[in-house]
């Protein structure tokens, strides 16, 4: 549904739909009744919000949850969106205000206390307005065997029949008793489509690498994958045209797609790509929306996604057969920046801004895991696994080693030239080094020069990677990327807490040496 995905980055201002959010967005816009179990925290208010702006008239929700009710009607507002609530928290004013707009015809949510279903006002305006939908949050409050039970909830149903209007039913409760509960009072014993799917994708192996030198790393990864059909993802245009070529000129069969090119050409790249056994796509994340291929045995990212919704959405186009797929990730401090000024300048409002960076630690945690991928990236979905052996950490676990020490000295280097210079001029200070640019500014006086000669400077780049990874230090857009430090480092500079780090080495430099092709 492309539309819904407009609408998710435009309104929302997210870049993809989390598991399981894109079938039930599209369920619940074409009008099934639904049931949802989703875990807390793992998105379910979009199920509905989004449906009800691809939907004509008034998307009715009900909710136990005051305070939540009222937070998803500001940040609604504050999107763009109609929306409104009727609840016992309300001033005269603002339930005045709602009514108003619901007989102007503008309301597009109208938030509900489920006691206000016991008033027959609210019923009859229930049934003035254009209801197109009901959305039940907490849907287990039905169940009279429940904690949570709400005996207002018994009266959804009759709604429903009376409004003769799709109903959606989400709850984080997933056993089945409440659940065949949820079916009989909200449904009438009708079952509804229901989405209970642990989001794991078990046949997908998941890695992540250090980017030294990307087009090597890709190409090899490809090479060894030869006659499969996969998809590499690109930061830019440019250099999805200049990776496809690199995999052609090394006899792989690659294309390249993104979104600069002509609508029949992405068409016929799209065609292509469905139909040919072993074809490489390299693209940008313009690809995959419209891609139905089962058989995708492996996705690559040549720099690192936007966020870790993206990261899932995109290795999720791999092995949806069920068959083994493979994908491999890479990431280095470039991208890190980059991501973190894309977001800085970025014209979204403050609030969005700080949630953006919270997805993207997430992601950078994910990259810089010191155990199981999979652990990692469920936890975030609210999922539990053991360690999975299907990731590359599972496959072998990485060298650490306890990097507070480390992580201090840093730390004390960026404080000490008081947060203007970045890695690079850290670390000639760290190890020692005396440059024209360490003599004129005297750094060589510094208490902290020549503190950090037990790593060598690659070993450096991969500490400040991982400071980076785990937010403790970040580039700042107005000192040319100059890394400063985060409050989250605070208690490993005061000692209060320690850090592990992966032992690795960044070797960008060594390859870049290589003589260009
Ligand atoms: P719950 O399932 O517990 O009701 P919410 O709907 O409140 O969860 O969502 C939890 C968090 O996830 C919110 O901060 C929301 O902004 C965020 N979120 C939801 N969908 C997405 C998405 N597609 N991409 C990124 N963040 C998302
Ligand atoms: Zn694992």
């Amino acid at each position: 549904m492309p539309e819904a995905e407009a609408l998710l980055r435009e309104v929302f201002g997210f870049d993809a739909f989390r598991p399981g959010q894109g079938e039930i967005v599209e369920a619940v816009a074409s009008g099934q009744n639904t049931l949802a179990i989703m875990p807390t925290g793992g998105g379910k208010s979009l199920c509905y919000q989004l449906p009800a702006l691809l939907r004509h008239g008034v998307t009715v929700v009900i909710s136990p949850l005051i305070a939540l009710m009222r937070d998803q009607v500001r940040a609604l507002r504050e999107a763009g969106v109609e929306a409104g609530a009727l609840t016992s928290g309300n001033t005269e004013e603002e339930t005045d205000a709602v009514w108003a707009a619901l007989d102007a015809g503008r309301l597009k949510l109208l938030y509900l206390a489920p006691e206000r279903l016991a008033s027959s006002g609210a019923r009859d305006m229930l049934h003035r307005i254009n209801v197109s939908l009901i959305a039940v949050d907490e849907a287990h409050c039905v169940s009279q065997w429940g904690h949570d039970f709400r005996p207002d909830y018994l009266r959804i149903g009759e709604l429903r029949e009376a409004l003769d209007v799709p109903l959606a039913a989400f709850t984080a409760t997933a056993d089945e008793e409440t659940r065949a509960e949820i079916v009989r009072r909200l449904f009438d014993g009708q079952q509804p489509q229901t989405f209970l799917r642990g989001f794991d994708r078990p046949n997908i192996h998941l890695a992540f690498a250090a980017k030294n030198s990307p087009r090597r790393q890709i190409l090899d990864f490809a090479t060894a994958r030869r006659g499969q059909s996969g998809i590499v993802y690109c930061g830019t245009r440019a250099r999805t045209e200049s990776i496809a070529g690199a995999l052609r000129e090394a006899g792989l069969a690659a294309i390249h797609y993104h979104g600069g090119m002509e609508p029949d050409a992405r068409r016929a790249a799209e065609l292509q790509f469905q139909q040919d056994d072993g074809l490489i796509v390299v693209a940008t994340v313009a690809f995959g929306m419209g891609v139905d291929k089962p058989d995708i045995r492996w996705v690559a990212h040549s720099d690192l996604p936007k966020s870790i919704e993206a990261y899932y959405q995109e290795i999720g186009r791999a092995g949806r057969d069920g068959a083994p797929a493979e994908t491999l990730t890479l990431f280095g401090p470039d991208d890190i920046r980059l991501r973190r000024s894309q977001i800085d300048e970025g014209l979204a409002p403050p609030e969005r801004r700080a949630a953006d960076h919270a997805r993207l630690n997430a992601l950078l945690g994910l990259a810089e895991a010191l155990e199981c991928r999979r652990t990692t990236l469920l936890k975030y979905f609210g999922e539990t696994c053991e360690s999975c052996g299907n990731c590359d950490l599972c496959d072998r676990p990485p060298e650490t080693f306890d990097g507070t020490e480390a992580v201090r000295k840093a730390l004390s280097a960026i404080l000490r030239t008081e947060e203007w210079f970045g890695a690079g001029h850290l670390i000639d200070i760290l190890t020692g080094t005396v440059t024209d640019k360490v003599r004129e500014r005297g750094h060589d006086s510094l208490p902290t020069f020549g503190v950090g000669q037990e790593f060598k400077k690659g070993e450096w780049q991969a500490i400040f990677r991982q400071m980076q990874g785990h937010d403790l230090i970040r580039p700042n857009g107005d000192r040319h990327g100059a890394l400063f430090m985060t409050e989250a480092a605070r208690p490993i500079l005061r000692g209060e807490d320690t850090i592990r780090l992966r032992r690795d080495s960044i070797t960008a430099a060594k390859a870049n040496r290589r003589p260009a092709a």
